[in-house]
């Protein structure tokens, strides 16, 4: 059995831990900010997160699902709400499939609990990594609480450090590829309390989305009855954070673009300008592991834009495979692992890379667009009538274990066969012919 150090005790660091102790290993936690169990770490940025099928199949992998299911919100639906206030509902899936909301903050701490139950591991606090010699898998970690710097030797080193994970600084001093790119988007948390009796101000069992083509709200329900908001919106230029200096400004804003939404936010103001506003960038590098020693999850290795909710669920799905690779390989044969892991799950982490961008498109422009709505009942009528030949893109991400490889080349043949379709005379009037369905199969099989 190994002696592993984890760095960073966040959404995937913690269940990783989960997932190691229970293989017998020793594992030691190492995060840089307070235990969030003691201390608000996540005030005013805890944003809810959406749990979907490969999120669900690792957390049940690592036995923790059943204490998750009791702090979710199933979601069945988008709910646009246009300028004027008119909602339109589009369900996820034809079948009624749920994603399901989790609030941040509540998802770490819950299992860095359930880390903390197994005799095998720590959890250190306030310990922050500033280097890692990699052959050695050797950890610098400086004590934030009583300032001393400590070195921390282990048979292996996962960097579980997020996007700006100092363990992959450490791996880019070497042969590396490294890319970042920030898109002009920043996001801000704007939290919708709950009436004053306690129940939900919107259909909590609905993602609400206010898609304003430049910019967008949504918001997500959280156990207690209130909703955590989320403003995308360029830093700068004409629809910008930049041109909000003072609450005039603000409110004339949301009069303007999310009317309906102010009379559900009564401290609107105090909250923009006391929340910090946060920006956005994809990470893509390789190789994500070095020897037997060290190996990237989660953000540190593929940080991407959250318009597909799939950030954390990607994580997951790393730790997931990791442990399929041990159940293969063995406990002990760590180079063939971290390699084979590796080797399955960059191009992946590319490709959910890739699928995140396209939906950040969809949900701004498209979901407010009528060929976009139009397409959607296309779709969910073709696979309503041939289940096994047509799997819509979003079904694959959200609903299966699909490779987001498989998945991403799977949605741009859809694109193609949808463009011919949409072209047709007159299909506003006939989407639910048998004319469609049968043009749209014949696409699909030649
Ligand atoms: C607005 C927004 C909405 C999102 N929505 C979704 C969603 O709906 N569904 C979804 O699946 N994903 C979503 N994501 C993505 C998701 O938040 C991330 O993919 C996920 O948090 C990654 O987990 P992680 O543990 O890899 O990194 P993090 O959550 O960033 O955790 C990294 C941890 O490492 C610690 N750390 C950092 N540096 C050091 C260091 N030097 N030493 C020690 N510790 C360190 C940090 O303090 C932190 O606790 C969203 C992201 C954003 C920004």
């Amino acid at each position: 059995m190994k002696n592993i150090t984890i760095v960073g005790g966040g959404l995937v660091g913690s269940l990783l831990a989960v997932f190691l102790a229970k293989r017998g290993h020793k594992v030691n936690v190492y995060e840089r900010r307070p235990d969030p169990r003691k201390t608000d770490v996540y005030a005013g940025r805890s944003i809810n997160l959406v749990v979907s099928h490969r999120g669900w199949t690792a957390l049940r992998a690592a036995g923790v699902d059943k204490e998750v299911e009791r702090i979710v919100v199933p979601v069945y639906a988008r709910m646009t709400h246009d300028r004027d206030g008119k909602l339109t509902r589009l369900p996820y899936s034809i079948d009624e499939r749920a994603i399901h909301s989790v609030s941040r903050g509540e998802l770490n701490k819950l299992l860095l609990s359930e880390a903390e139950k197994m005799p095998n591991v720590a959890l250190h606090f306030g310990h922050r990594c500033t280097g890692v010699h990699l052959d050695t898998a050797t950890c610098s970690f400086h004590d934030e609480l009583e300032g001393d710097d400590v070195a921390v030797p282990a048979d292996l080193v996962f960097g579980a450090d997020g996007a700006p994970s100092a363990v992959r600084a450490e791996m880019a001093r070497g042969r590396f590829n490294f890319s970042q790119e920030f898109i002009e988007h920043d996001y801000k948390e704007i939290a919708f309390p709950p009436n004053p009796d306690g129940t939900p101000r919107m259909d909590p069992n609905c993602l609400h989305i206010w898609p304003r083509r430049y910019f967008m709200l949504m918001g997500l329900a959280n156990i207690d009855g209130g909703f955590t908001g989320t403003l995308f919106m360029p830093h700068a230029g004409e629809y910008s954070f930049d041109r909000i200096a003072d609450e005039k400004d603000l409110m004339r804003f949301f009069q303007e673009h999310f009317k309906d939404a102010i009379p559900m936010l009564p401290d609107l103001a105090e909250q923009y300008f006391r929340n910090p506003q946060s920006n956005l960038a994809i990470i893509r590098c390789s190789p994500w592991t070095h020897k037997d020693k060290v190996a990237l999850v989660g953000d540190a290795a593929h940080a991407i834009v959250p318009f597909y909710g799939e950030g954390m669920n990607a994580g997951y799905e790393d730790c997931k495979v990791l442990n399929d690779l041990l159940n293969a390989y063995g406990d002990d044969d760590w180079g063939t692992v971290l390699d084979a892991y590796g080797k399955a799950r960059k191009p992946n982490g590319d490709a959910i890379a890739d699928l995140s961008l396209r939906n950040f498109v969809e949900m701004r422009d498209l979901v407010a667009d009528p060929r976009f709505i139009l397409r959607k009942k296309i779709e969910g009528r073709l696979q309503h009538l041939h289940p096994d030949k047509w799997l819509p893109l979003y079904s694959q991400v959200k609903f299966t274990d699909i490779p987001y490889v498989e998945a991403l080349r799977e949605g741009q043949r859809h694109d193609r066969i949808m463009e011919q379709v949409l072209a047709m005379p007159g299909i506003a009037e006939k989407w639910e012919s048998e004319e469609v369905e049968k043009k749209a199969m014949e696409l699909m099989e030649g």
